[in-house]
């Protein structure tokens, strides 16, 4: 029997990926460059060089039956290996290579990790606005999504609504940091009061309360703005990192869990990640990517593009009369709808060909989000449109 949950999810396109479709259609009307699409967040620089340069060599110095062959089910022991020194080196984390499962990406990661640990009757705190596929990684353990809105003036995490919103069923809080889709990076202010009220609710509850730290855009960071790691805050933290955004290698599908060697139950923990990678059939990421990571630990895709685009937006979009929320990372810009519907607001931007995405989406209404991991020229051509919808306003 086909199971209709599962046949829901495929029958239906998130939000994000109708509009892209429809820009797609829209571009083959009236031509590739007079539709603003601002809908994925698909980077639009190329990986550093040393990513294709250390492929070729892998390609052509390696032995091709185990390059090309399954690696442990937790990854490749010498890349775990690597791993856990850099991470040691940038973040001082006290990890090593046992504290590590390579996975496809962070979207495995983070199944991994919800499988892991939350199960039905359970509740996972999401920080909203959130990443909208955390709803259904978590609703498929048989726990459920409990949203907590962010500051909508920060979008720092409101600490006061998540200790209420925690209670005796809470196995986890996801926190994304630098954030998709506000673009703001959570302060070590705002780390060391979350993790105080977590530990607090550890011992009030006599359980353990998982942080789990989604971290794709870690890297991706502007103006020196310094990102927490949250192991060094919280003993009971899985991070799920992932090099899609860092060195813009989306569709290669590589990335991990990292179990903090300090948490209570550590071997337990890392035991459930390894299960429900088994259970899932993410063991063994995808070989050649993993080899590859030794030789390009530390090196990022340039980010200059984006920081130009974000300063672009920023200036132009606040003189337009719109309000803006000053992203510090990550590739996004979060704008407040010019109407109280973001949905109404995004199907007339459209009309301008200016492709927006509403946040109800993300769990938070009244705000679009816009992806400028774009050719800066996109931005420059899509300004006109931007100063046009505001005009339609007034
Ligand atoms: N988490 C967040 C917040 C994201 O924005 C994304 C992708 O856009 C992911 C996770 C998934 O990342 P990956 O492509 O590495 O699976």
């Amino acid at each position: 029997m086909i199971n209709e949950k599962m046949r829901e999810l495929g029958a239906k396109r998130s939000v994000i990926r109708e509009l892209f479709e429809y820009g797609k259609k829209r571009k083959a009307e009236v031509g590739e460059d007079n539709v603003y699409d601002f809908s994925l967040g698909n980077p639009s620089v190329p990986a550093p060089k040393e990513v294709n340069e250390s492929l070729v060599k892998l390609l052509k110095e390696e032995d091709s039956v185990l390059l090309h062959g399954y690696t442990s089910a937790q990854g490749d022991a010498s890349v775990r290996a690597a791993i856990a020194d850099y991470i040691n080196e940038t973040q001082g984390a006290g990890v090593n290579a046992d504290c590590l499962y390579m996975t496809v990406g962070a979207a495995a990661a983070l199944t991994c990790s919800l499988t892991a640990v939350a199960s039905a009757g359970e509740e996972v705190i999401v920080l909203a606005p959130y990443f909208p596929e955390y709803k259904v990684f978590i609703e498929r353990t048989g726990a459920a999504v409990r949203e907590v809105l962010c500051d909508t003036e920060t979008f720092q995490p409101d600490i006061p609504a998540i200790e209420a919103a925690i209670n005796e069923k809470t196995a986890a809080i996801i926190i994304n940091s630098p954030n998709n889709p506000t673009g703001a990076v959570f302060t070590e202010e705002s780390i060391k009061a979350l993790t105080a009220l977590l530990k607090r609710k550890e011992e009030e509850y006599g359980k353990t309360i998982f942080l789990i730290a989604d971290e794709p855009y870690r890297e991706l960071v502007f103006d020196g703005v310094k990102v927490p790691y949250l192991t060094n805050y919280y003993d009971d933290t899985l991070v799920c990192y992932s090099y899609s955004k860092s060195l813009s290698l989306p569709g290669e599908r590589i990335g991990y869990v990292l179990v903090c060697p300090r948490m209570k139950d550590f071997t337990a923990t890392y035991q459930a990640i390894c299960g429900a990678g088994r259970a899932l059939g993410f063991v063994c990421a995808p070989s050649m990517l993993q080899k590859l990571l030794p030789a390009v630990l530390g090196k990022t895709s340039d980010i200059a593009v984006y920081d130009t685009n974000r300063r672009l937006l920023l200036s132009e979009l606040t003189k337009y009369g719109y309000t803006v929320v000053k992203p510090d990372g990550a590739f996004y810009l979060f704008v407040k709808a010019l109407e109280p519907d973001a949905n109404a607001f995004c199907e007339r931007a459209k009309k301008f060909d200016l492709l927006l995405v509403p946040s109800d989406s993300f769990g938070c209404a009244g705000f679009v989000r816009i992806a400028y991991c774009v050719k800066t020229e996109q931005i420059e051509r899509a300004l006109p449109a931007f100063l046009a919808l505001a005009e339609s306003y007034k």
